[in-house]
Parts: structure tokens; C-alpha cells; sequence
């Protein structure tokens, strides 16, 4: 683990195998079992390093995230391949933007570092009304490991140019790529402000959680397990943001379908908004496929037949457009909804490639899964699978389809597709998601507002305005000359 910007060992002397998602029989590193006293360690030194690093001036900051950029940019290869290793994630769909956008968000952050400031408000000749932007102090950090770089870098560079410090909680399943992080960044960073701590979540992540010296905690994960954060860290009333579960509608409108042409387009943009390229780990995948009835069929043969050409392989072939799925628990997990899926009644499969994978691969390998004349009321279509799964549903009228995209506990990422900015906006505008793209199905751009409505979190960190509000406390001063 990374803290006070050594590198060091649990306490306990304990230790977790860190095995290779694509390659099971390959264990590539063992990573320290950190549990409470490590958790108060790492909380310590970044307390000690606090005053000091909120004390600089931007600039001093921004120079130094600047550096830890460009370090990391150099090393952008080397961290594509752990994240590949590490998560499972292929090298060309997803671990090499992974490790871009971490460097992209380094070099966001250092840019605006001096843009954390207050206001004045014109109370007159003799008074100055001012506000000030101060840190937290120490922020704890939390990660999953779907795709853990793209995550520490929603979190971290802003933070640090806010002035906190931080303690990142890797995830246990794919810690690698955050150890190497911090590694890199210390050259640059006065020790204690970037740390890293690895073990279990029950243990070591309920530490930091429920650590009387943590000022916020950024978590990233499940809902499940981030509705217990958040009990327990309002229970000590401590800042909070909460990045959680989606279960994201795509809704297709017949102006987006008009000829072959523009059905080809759309598909391919359908197809990088199922994050099917993410193996479905990803919580802004759009899972929920509502299709116009006019053009429904041609549309979901033009994804289907792009998506079952999606070639599953070793994450770290450049050919592999889909590389391996976490573990044992997620795959067993994946399988039980498509068996759930299969039972449903009027269900049709238009993509069945679960199974369908070389038996050379040592690792938990499957294709997509594509349920067609589906309802938004089956489990598959309601609960957060995770796993390469989609559910194609007809619909005619625009208000049905707006209410059953909305009927969901999760608000976290939608699609419209739309040739009409009348239909596009009007249906962007009642969805009830943090994040709608029109007519595209990428991933987050640096500097956007992100965070999830209802159930799929609370707080925004990745925009500029975000960034201050999560990462910075409001002080007002008032002096009468
Ligand atoms: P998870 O909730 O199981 O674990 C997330 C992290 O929390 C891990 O580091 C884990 O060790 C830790 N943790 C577990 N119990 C804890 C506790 N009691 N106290 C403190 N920390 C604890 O999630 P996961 O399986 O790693 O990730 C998948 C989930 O994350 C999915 O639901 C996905 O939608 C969500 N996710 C959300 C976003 C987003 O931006 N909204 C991004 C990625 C993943």
C-alpha cells in the first residue's frame, strides 16, 4: 500500500492474491490485507499532510498535479496493460481510453486548480463580504474495479486541487493499476496526499468510512453496499457523494431509422452504449433497448448482428473486442439472469452467445446476450446486471415509453435517438436520469457534470462546479472597515 508516501505492509501481516480476470490460473501480484489500524494510518499521515497542501498556492498545486500527468501519460501503456491484466478489460476497446482519461482528468484538474475560489458580494463602501472556498481535509476515497482508473480519476486530481488530501480504498478484485498510480505520483506529490490502501470492504473500507478523522467519503459501487456508506457516514454526519447502480434506457425514435444507412450509424453508436466492449460492467450501460415499433426490427437485427460478431477473447489481444468478466461470483451472477431472462414468457432471443466462447480461454469468457419483445417490468429489465446482457422493447407512444424509461429506481445515464430536436429534447428533458446523450453512446467527457438521480447516487464531482461543490466547504467573511 501507498500511505505517507512509503510503500508498506499491513499490520497484521496478512495478504490477498491478486489474480489475473483473463488468465484465473495467473496470479499476478499479492496485495496487503490492510484492515482498521492501516485504515488509521493512512488516515493519519494524510491528516499530517493536509495543512501544508491546502496552504500552497494553486499554482504550486496545479504544477504538481501537471507533473503527475505527464508521469502518468508516459506510463499510459504500461497502466492499459495492468488494467487489462488486473480487470479483464481489453486492451483497445477499453483499457487504453481507461488509462487516457486518467490522464486527461489530471491535466482537467491542474487547469482549474486556481478556479476553487469564493465570491464578494457589494454590501457597500465599508464592508467586504467575501466567501471563501476551503478544503475538507482528508477525503477517503472508494472504488470499484470495473474500471478503477477512469474512477480515481473522477475523484482524485479534484480533490487534490481543492486542497484536500486522499486515501483511495482499492477494490480487492482489481487493486494493481491504483497501487501503480500512487506509485507514479509520488515523485510529485508531498508525502501523505495521495494514499492507497488495499484489503477487504467490510473491513479496511468500513474503516475509512466510519473514521472520525475521514471529512468526506467519495464512494463508487453498488448500491446496496453504498446505502450502507451512507448510513454510516451520516451517522457521524460527515460529507458524502455516492456514484452508484444504473440500469440506463436507450429509447430509438423512427427518425433515427430512416434508411439502411442511417440504421448502420445507429447501431454502431447503439452498440458502444451497451458498453457490451465492457463485458456490461459498466453502470452507464444502456440495458434497456426501447425500440419504435415501425422500426423495430430492422434496428435490433442491425445491433444484433453487430454485436454477435463481437469478438470475446484474451484481454490483452488487440483483436479482442470483449475481454473477461470479473470472477466467478459476477459470472454465476450474469448466468442466473439470462436463465431468468429465458423463462419469461413471449421472451425471443435475438443475440444467444453466452456460451458461446473458445474453451481455450482460462478465465470467465461470454458473449452478449439479447432478449427481444421484452417487458420493462421482467427482473432483467429492472435489476442492475453487470454483465453483458440487453433488453430490446417495442413501444408506440412517446409519453408510454418516457413513463416506462422512468420507471425505474435508477437515474443514472440515458440515450435518445432522434433525427427530430423537438422529439430529441423534449424527451431528454423527462427523463429522469443525471446524464442524457442524444444521437451518441461514449463515455463521460472530462469537465461534464456526472452523478446519478434517485438511487444511483447523490453529488456530482467531475465537472468544475461539481469538483467545488464535493470537494470544498463554504466559509463567509464579513468585515466592516
Ligand atoms: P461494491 O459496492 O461491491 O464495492 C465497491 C467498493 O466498496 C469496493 O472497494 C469494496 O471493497 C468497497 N466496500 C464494500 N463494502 C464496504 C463497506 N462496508 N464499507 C466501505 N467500503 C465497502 O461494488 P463493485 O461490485 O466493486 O462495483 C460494481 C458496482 O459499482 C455496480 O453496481 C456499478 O453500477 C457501480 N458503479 C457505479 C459507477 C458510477 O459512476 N455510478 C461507476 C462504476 C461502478
Amino acid at each position: 500500500m501507498h500511505v505517507g508516501g512509503e510503500a508498506v505492509t499491513a499490520e497484521a501481516g496478512e495478504w490477498i492474491d491478486v489474480v489475473s480476470a483473463g488468465r484465473r490460473s495467473v496470479t499476478l501480484a499479492r496485495v496487503p490485507r490492510g484492515r482498521e489500524a492501516d485504515a488509521d494510518k493512512a488516515v493519519q499521515a494524510a491528516r499530517a499532510a493536509f495543512p501544508a497542501w491546502r496552504d500552497l498556492h494553486f499554482k504550486e498545486r496545479q504544477k504538481a498535479l501537471g507533473k503527475v500527468a505527464d508521469a502518468l501519460a508516459d506510463a499510459a501503456e504500461e497502466l492499459a496493460v495492468l488494467t487489462a491484466k488486473d480487470t479483464g478489460n481489453a486492451i483497445r476497446t477499453q483499457a487504453r481510453p481507461e488509462a487516457q482519461t486518467l490522464v486527461d482528468l489530471f491535466r482537467y484538474f491542474a487547469g482549474v486548480a486556481g478556479e476553487f475560489k469564493g465570491v464578494t458580494l457589494p454590501a457597500g463602501e465599508r464592508q467586504l463580504q467575501y466567501t471563501r472556498r476551503e478544503p475538507l481535509g482528508v477525503v477517503a476515497g472508494i472504488l470499484p474495479w470495473n474500471s478503477p482508473l477512469m474512477i480515481a480519476g473522477f475523484k482524485t486530481p479534484a480533490a487534490l486541487a481543492a486542497g484536500n488530501t486522499i486515501v483511495l480504498k482499492a477494490a480487492e478484485d482489481a487493486p494493481l493499476t491504483i497501487l501503480r498510480m500512487a506509485e507514479i505520483a509520488a515523485e510529485f506529490l508531498p508525502p501523505g496526499v495521495l494514499n492507497v490502501v488495499t484489503g477487504y470492504g467490510a473491513e479496511i473500507g468500513e474503516a475509512l468510512v466510519q473514521h472520525p478523522d475521514v471529512d468526506k467519503v467519495s464512494f463508487t459501487g453498488s448500491t446496496g453496499v453504498g446505502k450502507h456508506v451512507a448510513s454510516a457516514a451520516g451517522e457521524r454526519l460527515a460529507h458524502m457523494s455516492l456514484e452508484l447502480g444504473g440500469k440506463s434506457p436507450s429509447i430509438v425514435f423512427p427518425s433515427a431509422a430512416q434508411n439502411p444507412e442511417m440504421i448502420d450509424t445507429l447501431a454502431q453508436n447503439l452498440l458502444l452504449s451497451t458498453r457490451f466492449a465492457r463485458q456490461g460492467q459498466s453502470c452507464t450501460a444502456g440495458s434497456r433497448l426501447f425500440i419504435h415499433a415501425d422500426v423495430y426490427d430492422q434496428v435490433l437485427a442491425a445491433v444484433s448482428e453487430k454485436a454477435a460478431a463481437m469478438k470475446v477473447g484474451d484481454p490483452l489481444d488487440e483483436a479482442t473486442d470483449m475481454g473477461a468478466i470479473i470472477n466467478e461470483k459476477q459470472f454465476n451472477r450474469i448466468n442466473e439472469y439470462i436463465t431468468d431472462g429465458k423463462g419469461q414468457d413471449g421472451v425471443q432471443l435475438a443475440v444467444d452467445k453466452s456460451t458461446d466462447i473458445p474453451d481455450d480461454l482460462d478465465g470467465f469468457y461470454q458473449g452478449p446476450t439479447i432478449f427481444s419483445m421484452g417487458d420493462n417490468s421482467w427482473r432483467v429489465a429492472q435489476e442492475e446486471i453487470f454483465g453483458p446482457v440487453l433488453v430490446a422493447i417495442p413501444w408506440t407512444d412517446r409519453d408510454e415509453v418516457i413513463r416506462m424509461a422512468n420507471d425505474s429506481h435508477y437515474g443514472l445515464a440515458a440515450y435518445v435517438w432522434s433525427d427530430d430536436l423537438d422529439e430529441a429534447l423534449d424527451t431528454a428533458h423527462r427523463i429522469d436520469s443525471g446524464w442524457v446523450q442524444v444521437n451518441q453512446g461514449g463515455g463521460q467527457v472530462i469537465g461534464q457534470a456526472y452523478g446519478g438521480y434517485k438511487q444511483s447516487g447523490i453529488g456530482r464531482e467531475v465537472s468544475l462546479e461539481g469538483a467545488m461543490e464535493g470537494f470544498t466547504q463554504v466559509k463567509q467573511i464579513n468585515i466592516k472597515y
